[in-house]
């Protein structure tokens, strides 16, 4: 199976920077399916062709399932005969190789990244369960010229037939990430035969992948449903998903220990969690849910006091949540702490039956991961539907940021942070959702102000007007 990808952009050897492959050299990566061999048949200041070729090795692919997948064996049943085509090893080949790329990073080219550039993507020998038009339907809604050819079964044998392959040409002004995200959703929706399990965790990847143009793609739900191989319950939670949240945070891990590091001198989220603790006191909570729960260290502190008899963390990214579930033990036998926590994946803008009715609610550093366009459904689902008496918000003072040695001028704290709020951002947010949600809020410091810019880090407690009276 063989990809191509051009550009005419000048100088066109540009493409080799914004797929992080030097158009000089051949690279072979050794996937767990074979092997990705990139080069470049052409690379011109007018021209430059990157090509990907995936050598599949049909054999590998048995013996390698178990340490490539865990323990369950369940590939075995659905290695077959296909190692010759494109399919779902396209999608997996180019979240691996050209994985910066279709996140839309660029070290040495980044404006280039973020701009729409001349392409054309050649795809030989694409499966397609159905016809030229079914390309189409696809990929045109998305800005593409589509040209496709079938091959047939035999070219020696024309009374055979078609077969179900395609050479197809894609041309557009694109991103380059649009282009391979299209790529590595689409190409295996055409395919309806994933070589791997579906697990729910391929929401997490076509959210993360598709979140920004599935939404408004005339065949989302055909290809949402076909993508996870027809399984009802999975396409219903990813469709409400992509209608209320299209923003699951995967890179979340390796994002968080950056802003650690940053924080770390002033013992930031020591000091977070212990006013978030005084608080729950205060307020006598037996029962807490803590939205955005990530690795469930503030879960930990919580289960070192017995006064916290019912704790639920809520998040949207899997893997936070199972190393939540390491760190707490509670995948140990007999683990005594199973009784007192649960933790549950979801999502904060949608309405959750299961975190209704605790005595307080948390998100500690949550509100700046969300869009700002999904941060008035944050406050209905916290404040309406979760609904609990005492709800607390802590986020960053963005204006104290000039004051942390190693964060330049004008940046986030966390590559993941959307935005950060001065006090009288957060102030006048809080403020408006209590008088929506009829709650009374104070505002709390967190960490040693300064005198000019305030605390390092900023809460707001909520509280039911109801409760009060
Ligand atoms: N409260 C934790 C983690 C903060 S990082 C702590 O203080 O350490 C923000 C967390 O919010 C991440 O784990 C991220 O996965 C989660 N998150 C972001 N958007 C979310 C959403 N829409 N729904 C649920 N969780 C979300």
């Amino acid at each position: 199976m063989l990809l191509t990808i051009t550009t005419t952009i000048r100088p066109a050897t540009d493409l080799g920077f914004l797929l992080h492959k030097n158009p000089a050299r051949t690279q072979s990566h050794e996937l767990s399916f074979g092997k990705v061999h990139v080069f470049y048949p052409e690379a011109t200041e007018e021209r430059c062709t990157a090509a990907m070729l995936l050598d599949i090795d049909p054999i590998g692919l048995v013996r390698g399932r178990k340490d490539s997948h865990g323990s369950d064996g369940l590939l075995a049943q659905y290695v077959n005969d296909r190692p010759f085509v494109a399919s779902s090893f396209l999608s997996v080949a180019i979240a691996q190789v050209f994985g910066s790329a279709l996140g839309g990073r660029s070290k040495e080219r980044e404006s280039l990244a973020a701009t729409p550039i001349p392409l054309t993507a050649t795809l030989t020998a694409l499966p397609c369960r159905g016809d030229e038009r079914l390309l189409k339907e696809l990929f045109e809604p998305l800005g593409w010229r589509v040209r496709a050819t079938g091959r047939l079964l035999d070219a020696k044998m024309p009374e055979w037939g078609a077969s179900p392959y395609f050479d197809v040409e894609l041309t557009g002004t694109k991103r380059l990430s649009e282009l391979l995200s299209h790529l590595y959703v689409l190409v295996p929706v055409l395919d309806g035969d994933k070589h791997y399990w579906v697990a729910e965790d391929e929401i997490e990847k076509l959210l993360r992948h598709a979140g920004a143009w599935l939404n408004t793609h005339p065949r989302r739900e055909w290809i949402t449903h076909r993508y996870l191989r027809h399984q009802r319950q999975l396409t219903a939670l990813a469709l409400s998903r992509l209608a209320d949240d299209g923003d699951p945070d995967e890179v979340a891990l390796e994002h968080a220990s950056e802003e650690a590091a940053i924080e770390r001198p002033l013992s930031l989220q020591e000091r977070r969690m212990d006013a978030v603790l005084e608080r729950l006191r205060e307020a006598g909570a037996r029962s807490v849910v803590d939205l955005g729960c990530g690795e469930g260290k503030f879960i930990a502190r919580l289960l070192q006091e017995r006064r916290f008899e019912r704790i639920v963390g809520v998040d949207v990214s899997r893997s936070v949540l199972s190393r939540a579930k390491e760190r707490l033990g509670l995948d140990r036998a007999h683990s005594a702490v199973a009784a007192r926590v649960e933790l549950l994946q979801g999502s904060l803008t949608y309405r959750d039956a299961r975190l209704s009715g605790f005595d307080a609610a948390v998100a500690i550093e949550v509100v700046e991961h969300l869009d700002p366009h999904r941060l008035a459904m944050f406050a209905r689902n916290s404040f309406a539907f979760v609904g609990a008496p005492v709800t607390i918000v802590t986020t960053p003072n963005a204006e104290y940021n000039s004051r942390f040695e190693g964060l330049a001028r004008g940046r986030l704290r966390h590559r993941d942070h959307r935005f950060e709020w001065t006090r009288a951002e957060f102030r006048a947010w809080a403020e408006s959702e209590a008088r929506r949600y009829a709650r009374s809020v104070e505002f709390h410091a967190i960490g040693d102000e300064d005198p000019e810019l305030g605390p390092p880090t900023q809460m707001a407690v909520f509280t039911s007007m109801e409760k009060r009276t």
